[in-house]
């Protein structure tokens, strides 16, 4: 038998499954709503629903959204000359908060990694094949940067380099050339966390790959 009720357990249960999360923070940030006001447990509730009701995927970048196409692809002062591919939405806000990027982009949705057995069948490179050759007839003829903005880690550069062999023949005809962040960010480090200042120096200083 139990010591907690059911109820209890499938909370920590649900919350132990979120990133960094250990079933003993868990416990302690579902004893934290025990202890609160019942309205709080019922506006967390309230605002899982909501998001899971109303966010969708942007059907151009594949960023999370609440309209079909999101407000960085619709936006007309974005050049859509460049394009940065990132492995998550999160890297997205990473670049926007830190204001040192005006092109578009594109969230992979992960990092081919063969030890987690994530091969390139399983991200979104049909989609980015698509996207680009959607962004190079707009472009009639104008060169198209794709920025490779993955982690700085082994799989981030395996995507890198099985991006940069997608488009091989684009960068040959001259129509396309695709870079790679340069590494003023620490290897290993993840994107999302870094500061503006590192941003900037890692786009500024990006190479042709
Ligand atoms: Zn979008």
């Amino acid at each position: 038998m139990s010591v907690l009720p059911k109820s209890v357990e499938k909370v920590i249960n649900e919350f132990s499954k979120l990133p960094g999360v250990g079933p003993k923070s868990a416990a302690r940030m579902v004893y934290h709503y025990l202890r609160s006001p019942n309205e709080d447990a019922t506006q967390l509730a309230n605002a899982l629903i909501d998001m899971d009701e109303n966010v969708c995927f942007c059907s151009k970048c594949y960023n999370v959204s609440d309209k079909d196409i999101c407000d960085i692809c619709s936006n007309l002062l974005r050049k859509s000359f460049k394009l940065c591919i990132v492995e998550e939405p999160l890297d997205v806000v990473a670049f926007e908060n830190s204001a040192v990027y005006d092109g578009l982009y594109f969230v992979l949705g992960g990092v081919i990694s063969p030890a987690e057995g994530i091969g390139a069948e399983d991200l979104r490179f049909k989609q980015l094949k698509k996207r680009v050759n959607e962004l190079l007839k707009e472009l009639k003829g104008k060169k198209l940067e794709i920025i490779v903005a993955t982690n700085p880690n082994l799989e981030g550069e395996a995507t890198a380099s099985y991006i940069h062999d997608m488009f091989k023949k684009d960068i040959k005809g001259g129509t396309m050339v695709v870079s790679r962040l340069a590494m003023g960010l620490p290897t290993g480090a993840d994107l999302e966390y870094a500061d503006r200042l590192t941003l900037k120096r890692a786009l500024e200083g990006r190479r042709s790959i």
